[in-house]
């Protein structure tokens, strides 16, 4: 399963999970604060690739943080 990581919009804190594919992140918890509600950044791409789309699931490793193209 690929690794993501996970940003706090709260506490800018970082979790990182294993996930399946299309999982969104929205049941994850923040492991600094414990908010919900985490935006999924790319592994490997976490200045760039973040997106925080509604449905967001399948975001290319390219995005530019919009999505626009992306999916
Ligand atoms: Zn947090």
């Amino acid at each position: 399963m690929p690794i993501y990581e996970f940003g706090c919009p709260s506490c800018g804190g970082i979790t990182t999970e294993l996930c399946k594919i299309g999982d969104n992140g929205e049941q994850l918890r923040c492991e600094e604060c414990g908010n919900t509600g985490l935006i999924k950044h790319i592994s490997g791409f976490s200045s760039l690739g973040i997106c925080g789309g509604a449905g967001s699931g399948s975001c290319s490793p390219g995005c530019s943080g919009n999505c626009a193209g992306c999916h």
